[in-house]
């Protein structure tokens, strides 16, 4: 069983490393509870910074990292879409170089997938604690107005921090449109999909 990591990262350079650590630390944890190997798929999204320069690095000492970069930035929908085109796991997931998505929630949401009757764990953030309030506001109203316009359920506080059965991953990237809203998309393409909630984490760094 291989578990597939996206990580689209824009001046990551400082949170990557921390990301890496932590990422393997449960790795490995789910090694023994579960039997799974994992794959880490970083992917440049045109950082100015030595984003690409720590991918390398990390490449040559572990040969479960790999890692896509872009000729410049294209926004972090691009990199999710680039990411999931990258992976060869049998469940996918996507996640935030910075550690607001934790990956110590990985391993209960591998055992709701398991359990068969779930094509997808997803995540939502149950408060904006650390936010800017008018951040907060206008995130609000987007949820409020988007949903009001829109069939597609967009839930508030959903994360893009999922993990993914190969079959939704691949109903995600036979949408292969250009302007990407991955939200949408993993609503629209339907299947039974489990929520967790946790409370918001500042960024690692
Ligand atoms: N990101 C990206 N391209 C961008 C902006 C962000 O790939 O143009 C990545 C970023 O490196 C991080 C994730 O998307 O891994 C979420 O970004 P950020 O933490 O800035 O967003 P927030 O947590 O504030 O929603
Ligand atoms: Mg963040």
């Amino acid at each position: 069983m291989l578990i597939s990591l996206i990580v689209p990262c824009y001046n990551e350079e400082e949170a990557m490393p921390l990301f890496y650590k932590e990422a393997s630390r449960v790795a490995a944890e789910m090694k023994t509870s579960h039997g799974a190997d994992f794959e880490f798929i970083f992917v440049d999204d045109g950082s100015r910074d030595g984003t690409l320069r720590v991918a390398r690095e990390l490449h040559a000492q572990d040969d479960r990292v790999r890692y896509v970069s872009f000729s410049r930035n294209f926004g972090k929908e691009a990199g999710i879409y680039a990411g999931l085109q990258a992976a060869r796991g049998d469940y996918v997931a996507t996640m935030d170089a910075d550690l607001q998505d934790p990956p110590a929630l990985l391993p209960q949401m591998l055992d709701t997938l398991l359990t068969g009757a779930y094509d997808c764990a997803a995540t939502r953030r149950t408060t904006r604690k650390g936010e800017p309030p008018l951040r907060s506001w206008f995130a609000r109203k987007f949820y409020q107005i988007i949903n009001k316009m829109s069939d597609t359920e967009i839930v508030d506080g959903a994360r893009d921090f999922r993990l993914m059965s190969r079959k939704m991953t691949d109903a995600v990237l036979s949408m292969a449109e250009y302007n990407r809203f991955s939200k949408g998309i993993f609503s629209w393409v339907g299947f039974k999909t489990k929520w967790f909630d946790y409370e918001n984490i500042e960024r690692v760094a």
